[in-house]
């Protein structure tokens, strides 16, 4: 029975809990060593990229993650059918699959999850988890993210709000969410608002869940009276829960949300600390790199890239995949006792910062974080596209009187540029707007759109 597997998943990961970080990493070199066996006898892709590189089954007991080459979305999908571990995959198949309107909420082949992803890097990427793969990433997020407590005779009521007509990583675990233990009501952001708000007002979930935005936009809503519900856990993912949104869906449902991190390549990397500011990463089924351009670890403190190792998925393995995420380990070991690294922020994709080119043709940018903080009186939404090198577009929606809106809007970007010294160097335009569509390829909003040039 699938669900005694989820509970047994569940109940060793609650016991890699209380282990320290010594005994995690052991448990970490493990199963590295077991999913290196595995790629090598399973993934044609991996027994002849490693091979190139001196590793071979033989030497599986010596090779430390670190001798090992890296790999990217594009090497991935160019390689895709030997890439995989299972031959019953094919890239072609999977994508006739996904792109049929009527197999959205269904498995392909009647066990395979099949997660799809963009991306501002326009690569289409597949993620394929097998049975069982599924089911250890269903109990780490029931375990770590929404607490569920395993018990038979009270389900939780979990609403999700988020892109729900595709295959995202959002919608697609939350489905997953097993029926004994969960009822699930699944809420597109792209339906009328009054819709939403009766169905969510007949469910009462004691649960929410979805993206940043969505479960801001329900706060909102409560606020005003036009819904009146009672979430005992919040939970959002997916795009920026900025500083605004956080401190509004306090203020409507009196309950702090935990903000989640998740990506296509593993739906559970990391969830926030519910004591301290920052996210506890899951390194008993992950490897986290932070690196430099030149793949050297960076200190904690310091920006890097992610190179991830998911450890559970034996489907489609990832080994040092660059997933391309801003990361800043914390300097110090978390208050809360938990045995797994804190990082203090994640700050998006690497796209996504903002590059400029002063006079002297020297580089400066623009912190995503800056702009995902960016909050002034009568701003609603925010969205910046760099038109030009040295030129930034803003769309906005405001409320309230137009005027006050914009300068504020104009004062906090020029304090933002003198404060980088790029006053007399960028310009900006505010554009105000009705509606900022979100990116149809990804079903996600994007924030910040660079200049592709
Ligand atoms: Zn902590």
């Amino acid at each position: 029975m699938p669900i005694l597997n989820l509970i047994k998943n569940m109940r060793q990961l609650k016991k890699s809990e209380q282990l320290d970080a010594g005994q995690i990493r052991v448990l970490q070199k493990e199963r590295f060593g077991d999913l290196l066996k595995h790629v090598l006898g399973n993934s044609k892709f991996y027994k002849s990229f490693y091979q190139e590189h001196g590793i071979t089954i033989d030497k599986v007991g010596e090779v430390t993650l670190q001798d090992l080459p890296t790999i990217n979305k594009k090497i991935m999908m160019e390689h895709y059918d030997d890439f995989v571990c299972d031959p019953a995959l094919k890239r072609e198949d999977l994508e006739k699959f996904i792109s049929d309107p009527s197999n959205r909420s269904k498995k392909y082949r009647g066990s395979y999850q099949v997660i799809h992803t963009s991306g501002s890097s326009g690569t289409i990427g597949l993620f394929v988890y097998g049975a069982n793969d599924w089911d250890m990433l269903r109990a780490l997020v029931l375990t770590r993210v929404s607490k569920t407590k395993i018990s038979l005779f009270k389900k939780t009521k979990l609403a999700y709000i988020g892109a729900t007509d595709g295959h995202f990583a959002g919608i697609s675990l939350v489905r997953g969410a097993p029926r004994l233990l969960m009822d699930l009501l699944p809420l597109s952001v792209n339906s009328p608002l009054g819709e939403i708000c009766q169905k969510i007002n007949e469910f009462q979930p004691g649960a929410l869940s979805g993206y940043a935005s969505g479960v801001y936009l329900l706060a909102g809503e409560q606020i005003k009276g036009n819904i009146n519900i009672r979430p005992k856990r919040v939970m959002c993912a997916a795009d920026p829960l900025t500083a605004k949104m956080r401190e509004t869906i306090r203020q409507a449902f009196a309950i702090e949300p935990i903000n989640f991190y998740a990506a296509s390549e593993s739906i559970g990397l990391a969830a926030e600390c519910d004591i301290s500011q920052g996210f506890h990463l899951f390194d008993d089924w992950h490897c986290f790199e932070i690196v430099d351009d030149d793949l050297k670890p960076v200190k904690p403190g310091e920006p890097g890239k992610l190179l991830l190792t998911n450890l559970y998925n034996y489907t489609q393995p990832l080994i040092r995949y660059r997933l391309d995420d801003e990361i800043i380990l914390a300097d110090k070991p978390c208050e809360c006792g938990c045995p797994f690294p804190l990082i203090e922020s994640i700050a998006g994709r690497q796209e996504e910062f903002l590059w400029f080119e002063k006079g002297d043709g020297t580089k400066e940018y623009i912190h995503p974080l800056v702009i995902v903080e960016f909050v002034v009186p009568g701003l609603e939404k925010l969205q910046v596209v760099q038109t030009q090198r040295n030129k930034l577009l803003m769309r906005v929606i405001i409320h309230g009187n137009k005027e006050d809106a914009l300068s504020a809007i104009r004062r906090r970007m020029t304090e933002i540029l003198e404060g980088k010294g790029l006053e007399n160097v960028v310009n900006f335009e505010v554009e105000v707007a009705d509606e900022i569509p979100i990116d149809s390829r990804t079903g996600k909003f994007k924030l910040i759109i660079p200049y592709d040039g």
